[in-house]
């Protein structure tokens, strides 16, 4: 059933039965009051009734005393007719003591008479009420009766009725169809009355199914007619059928009224119920309409409140989602296609801001000397004195001051409110901060500090560091949005962050190591021949663009075969090792010098001319020459070894058209110096056709006294410019290349 329906019918309930009810108790009432009325009304008549008969019976008494009064017989019967002639009675009767009429006076009533003292009555038809008195002489002998006698006909009965006020009839009626009741009953009326009569007996009272009420009077003592006295109902005719047709009209009513009722109140309810069936299938946009103030309409609102609420909720999380996606996107593209370490933190700082909704923020990592220096900064401006957060480098935070520092030294994160500090440990101020360290994957197990369940707790051990901690730097947030302090879930988001920062920087760490090793040789740490080809090929290049000179000095020890074979192998490579220290020693921050391999060594000198390569020579030549190397001779005793080193010098684009040929020409001009007697170096020769320019250079073995090469220098080698380029080349595979 549905509700629509229990209520209809609950509706109905409640108003139909009180109204059942009611017209049912109004009916019931008015009976019993018409009921009440009706038998007073008889019990009066009733009595009207015995006085009347009475009234009739003490006249026809003295009737006939008067009659019996009289003596004479003659005189008797005269009196007799008198008393007829003047309507005392309707008819006198004498009889003699032998029981012979004497004298009837003419015309009386039929027969049978009831007498009106006769006791108990005779029951029978009655046609006429006699009284009787003894008819005695003066002397007292019984001479026989006087009957007075008068008719009980339809005119007795009217008087009657007309007397009492009620219907009266005489219930053993021998005319049977006589009317002598009221004139306005009819004979059905009579017929009912007479069977509703003959069904009760004393003083009770009846009601025939026309609605009269019927009681009888007599016979008994003093009244001896059978009267049936009968009153119409007083309640108005069709009283049941109006109080049905108020039933039926109510309850026409009331259905109407339940059926407009449950509709009015379900129908909300209806809507409600689809309303929340779309929203159950995903439509947040479902409304219901709101038609009044009450408990629905209530309902109604809080809905439509509750689902605009959920919609603009999906719709925030459905924007955070797909931003934190976009965030992700850039992220991982950036992870995955750069080793460029500033870009990675910049994108991981922003995406950071971005997903706690902070309004500024910095990367910081942390230097050698344990100084946590600002790798990139966004929102800063104007945080710190004196900075205009355009260099993140100008944020220095030393480990284990201020909230970043202390991160970084304890390896815990911290969030909270800020509170000036002092001194001022050089942090940007806020007014909300979260920081947290990132590690080195697996730094923070290998130093045993992690403690995921109680973040922004430091540990209180006394040797925090951040080299106790593990951590490479601190990703700190400032000010969330709506001046919330940071919570639990951005912990757990910038940790995340923290995470990608940290393998970010390992990996460009490793990154860098990695070329660093695959570029460098791991005796000596010079660059290695790898690294001289690429060298080589970009110093030319950028020769090229500036318009500038680039020289090549190709070096390789004299007799470094016999260093090995006297002193042994280590020794050797010590003596490279400490070659390769001097050289360095020697040469400008951006001139590059290489070990090719064996104890063969370039060295590479951007934006200089022939004049100023031999100069270099000239001073490596020394350096090697002037200072035995210290080694550890047989037996571990210290040996001093004395080294020479020849020198071939090559200039772009003097001597060759590019990089690969300045090489070969370097390598030529070095032959040229072993050839010449080694310790000394070589000038390469300018290829054919020969160059324009004059090289203002002469070569010489040996340093002349003032270091500068000059013109005209004696070759005592027999080599010099002439003559290390007249001299036949051997071939080139003969020096082991
Ligand atoms: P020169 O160049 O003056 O003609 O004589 P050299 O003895 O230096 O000539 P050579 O090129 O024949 O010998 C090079 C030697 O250098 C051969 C090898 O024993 C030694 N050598 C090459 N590489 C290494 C190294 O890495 N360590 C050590 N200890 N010796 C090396
Ligand atoms: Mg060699
Ligand atoms: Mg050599």
């Amino acid at each position: 059933m549905t509700l629509r329906g229990r209520l209809t019918a609950a509706f109905l309930a409640v108003v139909l039965g009180p109204v059942l009810l009611g017209a049912f108790f109004v009916g019931a009432t008015m009976a019993a009051v018409d009921d009440s009325r009706a038998t007073e009304r008889l019990g009066l008549a009733a009595a009207g009734v015995r006085t009347s008969v009475d009234a009739l019976c003490q006249q026809l008494r003295a009737a006939a005393d008067a009659v019996a009064l009289v003596t004479d017989p003659a005189a008797r019967h005269r009196a007799a007719d008198q008393v007829v002639g003047r309507g005392l009675a309707a008819a006198v009767l004498t009889i003699d003591s032998a029981g012979t009429t004497n004298y009837a006076t003419p015309g009386g009533p039929a027969r049978p008479w009831q007498e009106c003292s006769s006791d108990p009555p005779a029951t029978g038809p009655v046609r006429a009420l006699a009284a009787e008195v003894q008819l005695r002489d003066p002397a007292g002998a019984d001479l026989g009766t006087v009957t007075a006698a008068q008719s009980v006909d339809p005119a007795f009965v009217a008087r009657l009725a007309a007397v009492t006020g009620v219907a009266v009839t005489l219930l053993d009626d021998p005319a049977g169809t006589d009317p002598v009741t009221l004139t306005t009953e009819t004979r059905e009326v009579r017929a009912a009355v007479l069977a509703a009569a003959r069904t009760v007996d004393g003083d009770r009272v009846t009601e025939t199914v026309d609605g009269r009420y019927v009681r009888r009077v007599g016979p008994s003592p003093g009244q001896p007619l059978p009267l049936v006295l009968s009153v119409p109902a007083e309640r108005p005719p069709g009283l049941h059928v109006a109080l049905v047709g108020a039933v039926v009209l109510a309850a026409l009513l009331a259905v109407l009224a339940a059926w407009r009722l449950a509709r009015v109140t379900t129908r909300p309810l209806m809507e409600l119920a689809g309303a929340v069936d779309r929203v159950a299938h995903g439509d947040l946009t479902a409304r219901v309409p709101v038609r009044s103030r009450d408990e629905i309409g209530r309902l109604a609102g809080a809905f439509n409140r509750m689902t605009r609420e959920t919609g603009s909720y999906v719709a925030a999380l459905t924007s955070s989602r797909d931003q934190l996606r976009g965030h992700l996107a850039v992220l991982g593209d950036t992870l995955a296609s750069t080793h460029d370490l500033q870009r990675i933190l910049r994108v991981i700082l922003h995406s950071a801001i971005a997903a706690t909704g902070a309004r500024a923020g910095a990367v910081l990592l942390l230097d050698g000397d344990g100084v946590l220096v600002g790798q990139c900064v966004e929102g800063l401006d104007g945080r710190r004195p004196g900075d205009d957060g355009s260099d993140p480098a100008t944020l220095r935070v030393p480990a284990g001051t201020g909230v970043v520092g202390t991160v970084a030294a304890t390896g815990e994160p911290l969030c909270g409110r800020w509170e000036p500090a002092d001194p001022p440990t050089g942090e940007p101020t806020c007014e909300t901060y979260i920081a947290v360290p990132f590690a080195a994957p697996g730094a923070a197990e290998l130093a045993g500090r992690g403690d995921p369940d109680r973040p922004g707790h430091p540990p209180a051990d006394d040797d925090a560091t951040p080299a106790a901690s593990g951590a490479l730097g601190v990703l700190a947030l400032y000010d969330r949005l709506g001046a919330e302090e940071f919570a639990d879930d951005d912990l757990v988001t910038l940790r995340t962050f923290a995470a990608h920062a940290a393998v970010a920087v390992e990996n460009v760490r490793v990154h860098e190591e990695t070329q660093r090793l695959s570029l460098t040789d791991p005796l000596t740490g010079l660059w290695n021949y790898r690294y001289l080809r690429e060298s080589i090929r970009r110093e030319v290049e950028r020769a090229n663009r500036f318009g500038r000179m680039l020289s090549v000095l190709a070096l390789d020890l004299d007799r470094f075969k016999d260093v090995n074979d006297t002193w042994g192998h280590a020794a050797g490579d010590a003596v490279l090792v400490e070659f390769a220290r001097r050289v360095r020693g020697e040469i400008r921050e951006v001139d590059l010098a290489f070990r090719q391999g064996g104890e063969e060594f370039v060295v590479l000198l951007p934006e200089t001319d022939a004049r100023g390569a031999t100069i270099v020579a000239e001073r490596l030549g020394a350096v090697v020459r002037d200072q035995p190397v210290p080694v550890d001779g047989h037996g571990g005793e210290p040996v001093r070894v004395a080294v020479t080193v020849s020198i071939g010098i090559a200039v772009y684009p003097d001597h060759a058209a590019g990089g690969q040929q300045v090489l070969d020409a370097a390598d030529d001009a070095l032959y040229a110096a072993k050839a010449a007697g080694r310790d000394g170096y070589r000038l390469a020769q300018p290829p054919d056709p020969p160059p324009t320019r004059e090289i203002p250079v002469v070569v010489a073995t040996v340093s002349p006294p003032d270091g500068l090469p000059r013109a005209g220098t004696p070759d005592t080698s027999g080599g010099g410019q002439g003559g290390a380029s007249s001299g036949p080349h051997p071939p080139r595979q003969s020096r082991g290349r």
